[in-house]
């Protein structure tokens, strides 16, 4: 069976990688030249408005999937009319407009932050009113890693911070003093079966993901797993679903949900009996899907900007190493590393190791 996947990026790799394995072949669909996920299997090359190229695409496949939710709604649309596509349109569009995406949490008994929609300086001061500072503002559609949202501190900070944003099509969202974020991963199949992996507690560095580590048996999971299945059945979707959100003393608010494998599941790889990647694939292809569970303890973390030295990641003991095959740029995700442990006092050291030998952001 052959797998597309719209997007050739290193969740396009890793799904590669698990799916190779499994006697899957793949072809990714990429407008950029240079894709790492070329690595694993043919690369057609066409911008995602190109209908001849999608439908090219779309029928030399068994299922098309998506490595990236920025991929337009009319070339998944488009793909459609030819082959399945798994997740669908649906969850796509609902996730790339944060307004969209936060009604949908509402309507579903999801608490999400407080937000407002802001189209002009007059609705950010009916905001600022509502919310008080600090105060986040982010752009509707086409944010990812933190970009397209600035913090606005208080009301001197406003005309500035005002000028760094496109002025319209922006919500303005609460501060959360949160305690820890979270994330919670699983997987549907199309019979409806779900599976959900240990919830990841997560470090943000300058709005990058920098660190993620699995926790077994944590006391939030059960809620979270809740919101999921939610969201799950009312998009009635099909492949793995992340689910990001901030935890305030014992509840959770939903930030945004991303429907695709995601990075907070990359320990899932070396961490996990049957890996995201590996559940992703057998979802959208309508196999039994795999246990989840975790063998221990995990800590993944993000080399951003170039990769550290191969050696010395691999000389502390149960490190995984993970290049993405990636031209080193600033802020850029070009790999992770993933430790893991028997124990929390060991994997401390382990993780302490590692972040001492990435380089500088
Ligand atoms: P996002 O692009 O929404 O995932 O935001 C990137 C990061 O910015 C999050 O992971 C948080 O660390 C931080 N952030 C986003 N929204 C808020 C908020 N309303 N309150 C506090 N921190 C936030």
């Amino acid at each position: 069976m052959t797998v597309g996947i719209l997007g050739g990026g290193q969740l396009a790799r890793m799904l590669g990688l698990a799916g190779i394995p499994m006697g899957l072949r793949f072809i990714v669909f990429d407008p950029a030249p240079d894709v790492c996920g070329a690595a694993i299997g043919r690369h057609i090359q066409a911008q995602y408005d190109d209908w001849d190229a999608l439908r090219a695409f779309a029928e030399a496949v068994d299922v098309v999937t998506y490595e990236f939710e920025n991929v337009p709604v009319a070339a998944v649309a488009h793909v459609e009319k030819y082959c399945r596509a798994s997740p669908d349109k649906v969850a796509l569009h609902a996730t790339q407009d944060r307004l969209r995406e936060n009604r949908l949490f509402q309507s579903l008994d999801i608490a999400t932050p407080t937000f407002l929609s802001v189209d002009s300086a007059s609705e950010l001061q009916v905001a600022a009113e509502t919310l008080g500072y600090p105060l986040v503002l982010k752009s509707r559609s086409g944010g990812y890693d933190g970009k397209g949202q600035v913090v606005i501190r208080d009301q001197s900070e406003t005309d500035e911070r005002w000028s760094e944003t496109q002025q319209r099509d922006l919500i303005a969202e609460e501060f959360v003093p949160f305690d820890r974020e979270v994330s919670i991963i699983g997987a549907r199949g199309k019979d409806g079966d779900m599976v959900f992996y240990d919830i990841a507690e997560n470090t943000h560095t300058d709005g990058i993901l920098r660190i993620s580590r699995n926790c077994p048996d944590d006391p939030i999971r059960s809620q979270a797993e809740e919101l999921l299945a939610r969201l799950f059945d009312k998009l009635g979707y099909v492949g793995v679903l992340a689910l990001e959100c901030f935890q305030v003393e014992g509840r959770l608010l939903a930030n945004e949900y991303a429907p695709r494998v995601h990075n907070t599941g990359h320990w899932t790889i070396d961490g996990a009996i049957t890996s995201q990647f590996e559940n992703h694939l057998r979802a959208i292809l309508d196999m039994p899907l795999g246990d989840p569970a975790s063998t221990g303890l995990c800590v993944m973390v993000n080399c951003i900007g170039d990769l550290p030295e191969v050696e010395s990641c691999l000389a502390v003991p149960d490190a995984h190493f993970h290049s993405y095959d990636k031209a080193p740029r600033p802020g850029r995700k070009v790999g992770h590393v993933t430790v893991r442990a028997t124990n929390s006092r060991d994997l401390e050291e382990r993780e302490r190791r590692l972040l001492a030998i990435q380089p500088k952001l």
